[in-house]
């Protein structure tokens, strides 16, 4: 049974492991930081954020300081998705933006069709 979690991620309740939508590669343990399964681009911010004041007559441009913050890009190792952007200080470990309870996502899923694709919810009737 595979559970789509995100765009690109999905969690295999039977090998308990993150893999890519995309190209259905193995990433990592799924009680574990997906983000240990990926690669990591750590970009200058100016590159995203470029100064708009010359910043040869200016200390500040209006662009982020790189010593102050990274913008960390993870992608797939196996066809070069972007799973995840996150913005972070320089040297800050990644973070664990979802820790997922597998035992009760198991026993949730238990009773249902594993999807081919992920559906919306219906809608909701207005208060
Ligand atoms: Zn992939």
């Amino acid at each position: 049974m595979k559970v789509h979690m995100t765009e690109s991620l999905r969690i295999d309740l039977d090998s308990e492991r993150w893999e890519c939508r995309k190209c259905d590669r193995d990433l990592a343990d799924a009680r574990d930081n997906y983000k240990r399964g990926l690669l990591v681009y750590d970009r200058d911010p100016r590159e995203i954020h470029a100064p708009i004041v010359d910043p040869e007559r200016y200390d500040f441009t209006f662009a982020p300081d790189p010593e102050w913050v990274r913008i960390l890009e993870y992608c797939c190792p196996g066809c070069g998705t972007q799973v995840e952007v996150e913005y972070l200080p320089p040297g800050h470990p990644p973070t664990h933006d979802m820790k997922i309870d597998i035992d009760a996502l198991k026993k949730q899923w238990a009773s249902r069709e594993e999807l081919a694709e992920p559906v919306l919810a219906p809608p909701q009737a207005a208060k």
